[in-house]
């Protein structure tokens, strides 16, 4: 599987429109206005999982996380990986040992 590199048109986008939703990234406006970029890459949480978000559409600069449970952008994370919703209380634990984490 390829993807196309670098700048695409949006006829190319739509070409390769499966190809981008199977890789994962979502438009979505984030708090500020500007448009954010989420990941099909998560981390779980006790009510459901936290998406990675990106400042671009190519997964260069990770932005933060983007809670699945209430739809927010409002999440806060600590230094041990944990990240806890603002809205929701969603938690995500810091970094489990056990077999079902990927
Ligand atoms: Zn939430």
């Amino acid at each position: 599987m390829s993807y196309p590199v670098g700048p695409v048109s949006a006829s190319d986008r739509d070409r390769f429109a499966v190809g981008w939703h199977s890789f994962g990234m979502d438009e979505r406006t984030g708090p500020n206005g500007g448009t954010l970029y989420l990941s099909a890459e998560s981390e779980k949480g006790n009510k459901g999982p936290f998406q990675v978000v990106y400042a671009d559409d190519e997964a260069t600069r990770r932005w933060g996380f983007f809670c699945s449970n209430c739809e927010s952008f409002d999440n806060a994370v600590d230094s041990m990986g944990r990240i806890q919703c603002n809205r929701c209380s969603n938690f995500h634990k810091a970094e489990e040992w056990d077999a079902a984490h990927e």
